[in-house]
């Protein structure tokens, strides 16, 4: 029998809203080649583009896998120590 605790009460996790952090950056890769695009932040569209193009240019390669990477930051819930510390900037 597996058993798990997970104790997060002290904790919350959400996105990275730090200045400069991107809400997700996406890049497609084509599972034909494995040629890969650029990646970029905050927008999907180059992505898709990108695939599109490349289908255009290689009419047999139709299959990609799309990534979007996200950013967490676990923060001090309520009643944790550190969440008083932070507030002072220490
Ligand atoms: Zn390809």
């Amino acid at each position: 029998m597996t058993r798990s605790i997970i104790r997060a009460a002290d904790w919350t996790l959400g996105p990275e809203t730090g200045r400069g952090a991107p809400e997700a950056i996406f890049s497609a890769l084509c599972l034909s080649c494995g040629d890969e695009s650029q990646p970029t932040g905050e927008d999907r569209l180059p992505a898709e583009i990108w695939a599109l193009k490349h289908t255009g240019r290689n009419p047999a390669h139709r299959q990609f896998k799309a990534t979007a990477e996200t950013f967490w930051r676990v923060t001090p819930a309520e009643g944790n120590p550190y969440r008083e510390s932070d507030a002072q900037g220490a």
